[in-house]
């Protein structure tokens, strides 16, 4: 069967048209400034990449134009709409109603809409792009998966705040965690790696890309992880903060005269290594050029991020009492051997010895600990397109 895979957001819209039985991909390609004026990136796999621009106001042309893309006589990778079996939506938010992906109906739709006020950026451009894709697709089965949904077995020592409890009563503040996807495909792959039962490892998972968390997965389920109510606590991200002293908001907003908006656009923008490195660069290469030439505000900030992320392994290591894998994955995780390195020095008290050459390379699956290391670490590429092609042939 054929999966297409949509990832929608306010303004742009990413898609990968996938078959279920190759795992390969046909097609993939985004939608971008929908609403303002539009274009389209089309790449059928082996073919040219090409860029168009045409008028998208709503998600539904967007989507339109991509049904076009796939089905066109001379670049299009299928014959028609039938041959396309099934939809798989990205959701962000699916709060405590849903610990599973789930078959779009008409009850599933009022739900995420109910999730809504936990995610007000994201959950909205998800249900335009399900109802466009309804619109234009009827009679194809649609699926939710949530970035929150794996993270739903944490237990509630690991999701309360210490806030009053009535704010967990009425509003559902907790930590929801996301990355999900990312960290279930990546420890079920580390678990066949080292040739165990998912349901018999302990794994940590190190997703760093621009957005960043980590993930203690015990026999096959999440247990703890470094995100929030929101996507901005944890780690040191791109441009986001990470966990501070809420007090500071206090202090900032006095001295600074911000208000709400402007701090939460402090701390969701212009924080994070961006703005640890005293605005020079969200990008990790960019630092790590700096830090080799001698610039010691991006090498500080490299050591924040590393020193940040080792911690968060390690108190993950104590929630499980133990760990058999570490993997990292995602933009940073995958290409930044320094990095990589760094954390693991962190982690020498674990027993864990870095095979250097290996560690080297860029991008691709790879052991980066040596046979002698107490705990098997690697490098596993995310793919969360597959995983959510893969959730939707199984609801399906
Ligand atoms: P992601 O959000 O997973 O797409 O990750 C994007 C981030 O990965 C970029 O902002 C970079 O900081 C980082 N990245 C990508 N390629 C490299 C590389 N070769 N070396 C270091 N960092 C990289």
């Amino acid at each position: 069967m054929n999966v297409l895979v949509i990832n929608c957001g306010s303004s742009s819209l990413k898609f990968q048209l996938i078959n279920s039985e190759s795992e390969e991909v046909l097609a993939k390609g985004l939608c971008e400034r929908i609403g303002i004026d539009g274009s389209l990136t089309y790449q059928p796999t082996g073919g040219e990449k090409v860029k168009s621009e045409k008028a998208m106001p709503t998600h539904t042309e967007a989507i339109q134009f991509v049904i076009d893309a796939l089905t066109d006589a001379n670049t299009g990778v299928v014959k028609d709409l039938k041959e396309i079996g099934a939809v798989g939506h990205r959701v962000v938010h699916g709060g405590e109603k849903f610990a599973k992906s789930v078959v779009i109906t008409d009850e599933v739709l009022k739900a995420i809409e109910e999730c809504n006020d936990l995610a007000p950026l994201h959950n909205p451009a998800n249900l335009i792009g399900i109802n466009a894709c309804q619109k234009l697709m009827p009679g194809t089965p649609m699926v939710a998966v949530f970035d929150t949904a794996f993270h739903q077995t944490m237990p509630a020592k690991a999701y309360m705040y210490g806030l009053p409890y009535e704010y967990y009563d009425k509003y559902k503040v907790r930590r929801y965690g996301f990355h999900g996807t990312s960290h279930s495909f990546v420890s079920k792959r580390a678990a066949e790696l080292i040739g165990k039962s998912y349901d018999a490892v302990k794994t940590v998972v190190c997703h760093l890309g621009n957005g960043a968390s980590i993930c203690a997965v015990e026999n096959g389920k999440s247990v703890d992880t470094s995100m929030g109510l929101t996507p901005l606590e944890g780690l040191v991200m791109g441009t986001r903060s990470g966990d501070i002293d809420p007090a500071i908001l206090e202090f900032i907003a006095k001295k600074e005269d911000l208000d709400i908006a402007g701090l939460m656009n402090m701390l969701n923008k212009k924080s994070g290594v961006f703005g640890l490195s005293n605005n020079l660069s969200s990008d990790f290469r960019d630092l790590e050029t700096a830090a080799a030439e001698g610039n010691k505000i991006a090498e500080m900030t490299l050591d924040v991020f590393c020193y940040r992320v080792a911690k968060y392994v390690g108190s993950y290591v104590a929630a499980m009492n133990g760990v058999d894998v570490i993997a990292f994955t995602a933009g940073i995780g995958e290409n930044a051997g320094p990095v990589r390195e760094k954390v693991m020095e962190y982690l020498g008290y674990l027993g864990i010895e870095v095979d250097k050459e290996a560690n080297d390379s860029h991008g691709k699956e790879v052991k980066i600990s040596t046979p002698d290391s107490k705990v098997e670490v690697f490098v596993i590429p995310t793919n969360e397109e597959l995983a959510i092609a893969r959730e939707t042939v199984a609801l399906v």
